[in-house]
């Protein structure tokens, strides 16, 4: 994964004749911790080694910014290059920050809620002398939640001696969340549907979405794809998916996953594989749960017109390529699912002010900021004649090196 983040960027450096010194500096991360700690499981005598990350990519912009997953395969090179498309996103959406993201190579489905929160008090300690609310913030990503990054913030806050709120965001809103964070990612991309609808001359109005995946962005982009009008046709999580062509009732599988764990077993519609989603008749495809799942394998299955990257990673550059050749109309996730760090700089900024917003104010700027951002993008691509994806990195690529040469070099 690193290797390609790092292969797509020096394609579009090449492409926008980056400043050679410039782009040297901006394909490695700026700083990569990582720790190794002891973890005791509540029934087992013995103490496992757990392997935890922070990798910060640019620190010229502001603080770094971007979440901390927890799964049992997440690495380095998966961290290092997802603090890149962070550095990228913020810069696409305009937010002061540089990318960074962390990961814990654990399975928090197989955690009892004492020893996610084991672990996540002794991760932050691990990293404590590398994040601050000025210096790096952390957030919400694949297997971690808003009570994680309450633990988190409370951690953080022990250690200091006072309440420090702005030390993560996409946190409990008792705890100085931002009202409209948890719905923030999915909500982003569902205001992007009509702008991409439009840009291949199709109706954006009730249109038929399939999302793979049903969790932190899928579940909130079900909800906001059936109230904007749009018709959900099928949704999905590890156990499998669910499809109905009439529409799934979002609310009542939303229901059914907090009683049942999984989609699994859910009576009100047909249960397809995650494969099998991938490849369903519809307009607008959004993937929103693990990288990777539109590659070689799946990509050539796909009917949808539009994809709209929930994930970070969803597509592989072999199945890139094969969408492009098929021309398929891909709004890329450091694009798409841009809403979630924008409502993360929109809590940020409240913690420090101390000065909460109302919902339908943080709304109203989180889908300025999205549709604006599509249009800047999507302008490019039509200048440039390049495809959406490196359109955004153009854009994000650009703004950072105009930042880096203005600052100079130290000392
Ligand atoms: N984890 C999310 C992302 O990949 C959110 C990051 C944040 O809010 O800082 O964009």
């Amino acid at each position: 994964m690193y290797h390609d983040a790092v292969g797509q960027f020096d394609r579009v450096a090449e492409l926008m004749g980056l400043d050679k010194n410039v782009a040297a500096r901006l394909r490695v991360p700026q700083k990569s911790t990582i720790v190794a700690f002891p973890f005791r499981r509540d029934t087992y005598k013995d103490v496992e080694t757990i392997f935890g990350y922070r990798v910060q990519h640019l620190t010229t912009m502001g603080p770094t910014k971007g979440g901390i997953r927890y799964a049992p395969d997440v690495n380095l090179g998966e961290v290092a290059a997802l603090a890149m498309l962070m550095t990228w996103k913020c810069a696409i959406v305009g937010v002061p920050f540089g990318g960074a993201k962390g990961g814990v190579r654990i399975d928090p489905m197989q955690l009892s809620r004492a020893e996610l929160q084991r672990v996540t008090r002794r991760y932050t300690m691990e990293i404590i002398n590398v994040i601050g609310p000025e210096k790096d913030i952390p957030a919400p990503d694949l297997g971690t939640n808003e009570q994680v990054m309450a633990w988190l913030m409370d951690t953080y806050s022990q250690y200091v001696g006072h309440a420090v709120p702005a030390i993560v965001t996409g946190k409990p809103p008792a705890l100085g969340g931002s009202v409209a964070r948890r719905e923030a990612t999915g909500r982003g991309l569902v205001f992007l549907i009509p702008q991409a609808a439009n840009a291949i001359g199709l109706d954006g109005n009730g249109l038929d979405v399939a999302i793979h995946g049903f969790g932190n962005v899928g579940l909130y982009a079900a909800i906001a794809a059936q109230q904007a009008g749009h018709k959900v046709i099928a949704v999905s999580d590890i156990s499998g998916g669910i499809y109905n062509p009439d529409g799934i009732d979002v609310p009542s599988a939303q229901k059914w996953v907090q009683e049942h764990k999984y989609l699994e077993g859910y009576p009100e519609a047909d249960h397809i594989t995650n494969e099998q989603l991938l490849g369903l008749e519809c307009d607008v495809l959004i993937p929103a749960a693990v990288q990777g799942v539109i590659n070689t394998d799946t990509a050539r299955d796909v009917k949808a017109r539009i994809i709209i990257e929930g994930a970070n990673n969803p597509t592989t550059i072999e199945g890139d390529e094969i969408l492009r050749e098929r021309e398929v109309f891909i709004v890329p996730d450091i694009l798409a699912n841009a809403g979630g760090v924008t409502v993360s700089y929109f809590e940020w900024v409240q913690d420090v002010q101390k000065y909460f917003w109302t919902e339908n104010e943080t709304v109203a700027r989180l889908r300025e900021i999205m549709t604006k951002a599509f249009d800047d993008v999507y302008s490019i691509s039509i200048s440039e004649n390049v495809d959406m994806r490196t359109a955004a990195l153009i854009k994000g690529i650009k703004r950072v090196a105009d930042a880096k040469l203005v600052r100079g070099v130290f000392p």
